[in-house]
């Protein structure tokens, strides 16, 4: 099985611009926790999770910019979902934006995506 057979899609992005609030709105409304961050250009420029936005409000942080991980790690719809869950696991975070080649944001695959997966099938 690959990336892209359960990739949830549309993907749900938030941007630079907007404010912590903004972005803590869509998680909720969304019921996700893995926000890619995109520029102006809908590159992919950081992530964030609650986490990130618990540390704001611990630290009194006000941009997504400075609260937004920076080195984003990514998987490709035509990765295994074998390799994704791997990648997850050895840099413990519970999901990955997946992006096309040139580096736009096409969806989301999160830990809780490959579990239910596997609780399907297993
Ligand atoms: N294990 C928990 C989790 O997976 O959410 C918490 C620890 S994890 C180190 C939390 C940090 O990982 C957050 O700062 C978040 O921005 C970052 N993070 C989450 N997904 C990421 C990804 N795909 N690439 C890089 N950083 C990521």
């Amino acid at each position: 099985k690959l990336v892209k057979d359960i990739l949830s899609r549309p993907a749900v992005v938030g941007t630079i611009k907007m404010s912590i609030t903004e972005a803590s709105r869509i998680l909720i409304e969304n019921n996700i926790n893995h926000l890619p961050i995109v520029d102006e250009k809908e590159m992919l420029s950081g992530i964030i999770t609650s986490w990130d936005i618990a540390k704001a409000m611990a630290q009194d942080i006000g941009s997504i910019s400075e609260i937004m991980t920076k080195s984003v790690l990514c998987a490709t719809p035509d990765e295994t979902i074998d390799m994704a869950a791997r990648k997850m696991s050895r840099n413990n975070i519970s999901g990955l934006p997946i992006v096309d080649s040139n580096n736009m944001v096409v969806g989301v695959v999160s830990a809780e995506d490959i579990s239910k997966l596997i609780g399907r099938t297993g």
